[in-house]
């Protein structure tokens, strides 16, 4: 199927690995331009040219920190500068820290807000004028399983990702007369760093291994396995393509059946 992507101009946050590296790839595999951004210019540059090595599209890099407003606005001039408009956003950004209530004091928690919902909200207030230029527009976030179904010892990210979900069905409907579609998706557990950083805190915890927390977590999936950052990439590719041109307002899980509520 053509996912009709051919020349959308793309921003993808948090992208210089995982899921959002993924992500830029497979945009620029279906012919869009892209725009990666993250705090670690050598990381991004990187990324970008094995991206074109494999596409032959255009990507360019600028570094971003999502924790900061004024960076955010500059990021959303540049990409505008460099790809002539912005179709498609995507906000990614990295997860918040490990551990339980009693972990965080009120600094952890506001850095947490910061990283994983205010960044959210000051990339669409700085991409919004561009998308409603677009014939095409989409936005993107990324949450995770936990917006429907707390983890252990994620209490961070348990308490925050709903507020997204609650955002992107916001935006979903006050943005859908102007023609931009607003989407979230959950991923499950899927195989990056972060993965593998989560499960050396269960580790350490539990008094076990990474490989056997890995084993555990597959085990736990209905699929019985953990998920691959392309299954979540052509997730993500599809919902701002217009071959997903009546969808809007959607919190898809990509986690191999994990999140157990029926709706
Ligand atoms: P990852 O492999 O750790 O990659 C995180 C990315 O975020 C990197 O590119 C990092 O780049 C960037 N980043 C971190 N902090 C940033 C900041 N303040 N500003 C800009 N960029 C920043 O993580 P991932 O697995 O791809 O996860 C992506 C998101 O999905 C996270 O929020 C994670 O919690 C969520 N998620 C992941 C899974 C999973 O199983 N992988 C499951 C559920 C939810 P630099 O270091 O270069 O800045």
């Amino acid at each position: 199927m053509d996912l009709g992507l051919r020349g959308t101009r793309v921003l993808v946050t948090a992208a210089s690995k995982g899921l959002g590296a993924a992500t830029a790839r497979q945009f620029s595999l279906e012919g869009a331009s892209v725009v990666i951004s993250s705090r670690d210019l050598e990381k991004l540059q990187n990324t970008a040219a094995n991206i074109v090595a494999e596409s032959s599209n255009p990507v360019f890099t600028h570094v971003a920190d999502v924790t900061d407003p004024e960076a955010i606005k500059r990021l959303v001039r540049n990409t505008v500068e460099m790809l002539g408009g912005l179709d498609v956003l995507v906000t990614n950004a990295g997860g918040p820290p490990a551990g339980g209530f009693d972990d965080f004091d009120m600094i952890a928690w506001e850095q947490a807000i910061r990283l994983n919902f205010l960044s959210n909200v000051s990339l669409i207030q700085a991409a919004l004028p561009h998308l409603r230029k677009s014939q095409r527009a989409a936005i993107l976030t990324i949450t995770s399983v936990a917006a429907k179904q707390p983890i252990a010892n994620l209490t961070l990210s348990n308490a925050i990702r709903p507020a997204v979900i609650g955002l992107t069905k916001t935006l979903s409907q006050e943005l859908g007369p102007q023609g931009i579609r607003v989407n979230s998706i959950l991923p499950g557990t899927t195989v990056t760093e972060r993965i593998t950083e989560l499960m050396g805190a269960r580790a350490q915890k539990n008094g076990t291994t990474i490989e056997e927390e890995t084993a555990k977590a597959a085990q736990a999936t209905p699929l019985q396995r953990l998920g691959t950052p392309e299954e979540f990439a052509n997730t993500a590719v599809f919902l701002c393509s217009p071959a997903a041109g009546f969808i809007t307002g959607v919190a898809l899980a990509v986690d191999g059946g994990t999140i157990q509520a029926t709706m």
